[in-house]
């Protein structure tokens, strides 16, 4: 045998599963299709990155309609971790029992919040969270403040926060992942959306494989792509097959971790079909790939014409007053916090605008983001067409989502932004990705037990965003490390005990 366990991905789920299984001794292969991103001076262009699209992989996916389309979903060392807003919020307790939403019911969670706070807890130390407790009316008990104060408001976003504080809404701090100092020495921008090649966001690279590869047991193969699973007579996944620079391989080991992001890992279950599982393997449910979630969300711009934005990176504020109710029957409508700064360039290659325009609007607004759930539907799926992935998204409860923009933008101009803009985010872009071998109980409706373990094969445990069973309305990060330690745990007092 090649391997103890092999993580297939380096990105949230993978790298915090290696830094908790790695002190084990036991030895660990991560198997990586990226590189490492290195530090050009792409990294801080704002229109190399968004209007160029130079970070973004030389593929295409099919979407529901087969019409194919260049995916803003990142393959490096680190995975989409590595341009993330580094938001690392707690789903709310209410997330984990069923909601009735204006476009549907949520169907709650196999485990409830209090089984999830401890790994909440410990995952917050692990990537060193900012925040501060307390102002939020939507937080969960939390048996601990966080590691670190919150990172501090430039001036105009305290001035947003006396205003919204004002007209009496509740913006708290939005809990991060980011070394301010040390970020902002690389160069004055802010970090959403920028690649980390500095080390001053608490990315998976920099927080998971770092502590992972201290251990001589760990080795990461970078450049490797996982094109096959190999199931054994008896259920086991036996081997996993490779492609790297040096060609095809195929490595053995005792127990395999699958963290390719909820696209990657459905789509590599899929094409691991073999005659005793001619539907994919892990799919005895028929429900891998399926359930497929991402964020109902919105760019909104509060523009005042004659008050300058001169913040560089903004995104250090949140508004959950509308994360529960709201809706016309009190239904939840979502989650409101700031966008990273859109700088001119930015907002013209997103809104297709004169760079000049751009600027002068750019200047004078402050960017919010506004987040609504998306609910599962077996229909909304990930499935394989003549071996290329097909994303059919079936977006879900857009209502909510029309009305907490509309209920910001009325908020936003009665605290004094008279020109309110507001843009829905591009459908292909599937930044916040999940579902597709959610977790359950019932191995006939779920691809994975409440720990993470295939239900179909022991040996295989799925450790990245697609086991999750709601996609709340909360930024996905903190709680697929979470759910990652709280695997690793498993796998330590079981498996290898
Ligand atoms: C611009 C942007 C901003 C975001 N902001 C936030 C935020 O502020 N807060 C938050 O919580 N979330 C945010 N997210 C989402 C967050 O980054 C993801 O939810 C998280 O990284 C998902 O973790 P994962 O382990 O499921 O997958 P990923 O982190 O995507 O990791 C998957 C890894 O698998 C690798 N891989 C894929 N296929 C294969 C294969 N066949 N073989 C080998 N390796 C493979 C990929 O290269 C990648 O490294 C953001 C995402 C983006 C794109």
């Amino acid at each position: 045998m090649d391997a103890d366990l092999v993580i297939i991905g380096s990105g949230m789920g993978g790298a915090t599963l290696a830094a908790a299984l790695a002190p084990s001794g036991k030895r660990i292969v991560i198997v990586e299709a990226g590189e490492r991103i290195e530090d050009t001076p792409e990294a801080i262009d704002g229109y190399a990155i968004h209007g160029r699209g130079v970070f973004r992989p030389d593929e295409t996916w099919l979407d529901g309609q087969d019409q194919p389309f260049s995916p803003g979903n990142f393959y490096y060392v680190g995975g989409n971790s590595k341009f993330y807003g580094a938001v690392l919020l707690r789903y709310r307790e209410s997330d984990f029992s069923p909601i009735r939403h204006m476009g549907g019911t949520t169907p709650g969670w196999p485990i409830t919040y209090a089984e999830m706070a401890p790994w909440y807890q410990a995952a917050e130390e692990m990537y060193q969270v900012r925040g501060q407790l307390g102002d939020d009316p939507s937080e969960p008990p939390h048996a601990a403040p966080y590691p670190f104060p919150p990172v501090p408001d430039e001036p105009e976003i305290a001035d947003l926060r006396r205003r919204l504080s004002g007209i009496g809404l509740h913006p708290s701090h939005l809990p991060l992942g980011v070394d301010i100092e040390r970020w902002l020495e690389r160069a004055k921008i802010g970090w959403d959306g920028y690649p980390n090649t500095v080390g001053g966001k608490m990315d998976a690279e920099t927080i998971g494989i770092a502590e992972a590869l201290k251990h001589p047991n760990v080795i990461l193969l970078t450049g490797t792509r996982a094109t096959r699973l190999e199931c054994g007579d008896d259920g086991r996944i036996v081997a996993l097959h490779v492609k790297g620079a040096r060609g095809p391989a195929r490595i053995e080991a005792g127990h395999f971790a699958l963290a390719a992001g909820a696209v990657n890992s459905a789509a590599l279950l899929l094409r691991s079909a073999d005659g005793a599982h001619p539907q994919g393997l892990a799919n005895r449910s028929d429900q891998l790939g399926r359930n497929f979630m991402n964020h109902n969300c919105s760019a909104v711009l509060a523009v005042h014409p004659f008050r300058r934005n001169r913040s560089v990176y903004q995104k250090t504020l949140m508004v959950n007053d509308f994360y529960e109710t709201g809706g016309p029957k009190g239904e939840p409508l979502g989650n409101i916090q700031m966008l990273g700064r859109v700088t001119g360039p930015i907002l013209a290659a997103g809104a297709g605008l004169p760079l000049m325009l751009a600027n002068l609007i750019s200047d004078r607004a402050l960017d919010l983001y506004a987040m609504s759930e998306d609910l599962p539907d077996p229909e909304s799926r990930v499935s394989l067409h003549n071996g290329q992935i097909r994303l059919d998204w079936k977006r879900s409860n857009w209502e909510a989502h029309e009305a907490l923009v509309a209920r910001l933008k009325k908020e936003l101009r009665r605290a004094g932004y008279p020109i309110v803009l507001s843009k829905p985010f591009d459908r292909r872009t599937p930044s916040h990705q999940c579902g597709t071998a959610r977790m359950g109980r019932d191995p006939g409706s779920s691809v994975v037990d409440i720990h993470g373990r295939a239900h179909d094969h022991p040996n295989l445990f799925i450790t990245d965003a697609s086991v999750l069973p709601t996609s709340a309305a909360v930024n996905p990060a903190l709680t697929i490390a979470a759910l990652s330690l709280r695997a690793a745990d498993h796998i330590r007092k079981g498996d290898w005990a």
